[in-house]
């Protein structure tokens, strides 16, 4: 097949076209526009592998958007570019309406003008609309997201995710475009840009640095190793019913000072001499209008796709330590030059 893959250098994406190209044999374009986020490196490996190329193209340039259709023919799109950071929502939300919501608007008529005009490939044809958990909002205490849970997103990110997911869903319905969207959890493991909480707190505690907790740190959120969601997103595209919708976690609820207990523990294993990294855990000002509670009940996926998430949350915490740990090559010069580890995000949205 030939898979259509925005934001492909990033976390999510890179796992996902590194999945269908070496795993699955398809041929795959991934559409980027190489923001901060991006790590072209994570996609090295496929750098002579003629199943795969990259269109360096902005996803709100519609006639770079159209080129790329227009090139490469796609039979399925997996849209996942993204500004995903909720922290730089807060500083500065401009940035996630127009990707996130105009970026979305321009990928959905683009792809809506290619499946009007194609002949055999119509039946199969698959728009696939990557999502997050946080349109939901903030849950009660021991409570789970389902399919059926109301629309409330509170931060910026959220907010136009949860467009975005709208103007999906209104193409589909409108124009007969044939989407299916996923909202997932938390993820982790590698190639994982080291401004989100793990990956950040695996550099810090590397360097001997501070491991700042927001808050008091009793946040709750649902981790799903990036690999499980990447095999997710194909079962979805493969197996998952027209214009549904499929909530993918990982069945891994921890709080955020569970997880970085458990990075400081994997650390004094694979670096005792620093022991206990416990110690560099700080407690600073909470993340303003911060989420208490996202946990998803992934059981509609596991029922209709044969789908589920494989990875044991601390295990596969500790391979993901590992992972940085032997790749410092891939993330020295994001730490020394785009992104050095400063706080974000404490300002109110101007
Ligand atoms: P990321 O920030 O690591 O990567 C985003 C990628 O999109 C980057 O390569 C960036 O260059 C590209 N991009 C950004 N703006 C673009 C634009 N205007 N045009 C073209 N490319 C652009 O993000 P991620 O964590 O890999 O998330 C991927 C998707 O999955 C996003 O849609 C996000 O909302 C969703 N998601 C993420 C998580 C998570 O835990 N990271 C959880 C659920 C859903």
């Amino acid at each position: 097949m030939r898979i259509l893959v925005t934001g492909g250098c990033g976390f999510i994406g890179s796992a996902l076209v590194l999945h269908l190209v070496q795993d699955l044999g398809h041929e795959v374009a991934t559409l980027d526009a190489l923001t901060y986020a991006a790590n072209p490196v994570s996609l090295q490996p496929l750098a002579d592998d003629p199943r795969h190329r990259l269109i360096e193209a902005d996803i709100c340039d519609a006639e770079a958007v159209e080129a790329a259709f227009a090139a490469f023919q796609p039979q399925a799109v997996m849209h996942l570019a993204a500004e995903s950071h909720v922290d730089r929502s807060i500083t500065g939300p401009g940035a996630f309406i127009r990707t996130n919501v105009v970026g979305t608007q321009v990928m959905l008529d683009a792809a809506r003008r290619h499946y009007e005009g194609l002949g055999a490939d119509k039946a199969s044809f698959r728009f696939l609309h990557v999502s997050t958990d946080e349109v939901y909002g903030s849950l009660p205490p021991d409570a789970f997201f389902t399919e059926a849970s109301r629309y409330d997103p509170r931060s910026p990110y959220s907010a136009s995710k949860a467009a975005s997911d709208h103007l999906a869903r209104a193409w589909a319905e409108t124009y007969g475009l044939p989407v299916l969207v996923t909202n997932c959890s938390n993820n982790y493991g590698p190639r994982h840009f080291p401004e989100k909480l793990i990956p950040l707190m695996i550099l810090n505690a590397l360097e001997g640095k501070p491991l700042p907790v927001y808050g008091d740190g009793l946040n709750e959120r649902d981790w799903i190793h990036v690999e499980d969601h990447a095999r997710g997103l194909v079962a979805v595209l493969e197996r998952g019913r027209i214009g549904e919708t499929y909530l993918l976690g990982g069945r891994a609820v921890r709080n955020n000072l569970a997880v970085v207990e458990a990075l400081c523990a994997a650390f004094d294993r694979l670096r005792p001499e620093g022991a206990p990294h416990a110690r560099l855990i700080t407690f600073v000002a909470d993340r303003p209008g911060h989420d208490r509670r996202y946990a998803i009940d992934p059981s509609k996926a596991e029922a209709e796709l044969g789908w589920r998430p494989t990875k044991v949350f601390e295990e596969a915490l500790e391979e993901t330590v590992r992972w940085y740990l032997a790749n410092e090559a891939w993330w020295r010069p994001i730490r020394e030059g785009r992104y050095t580890g400063e706080r974000l995000g404490l300002q109110k949205a101007s």
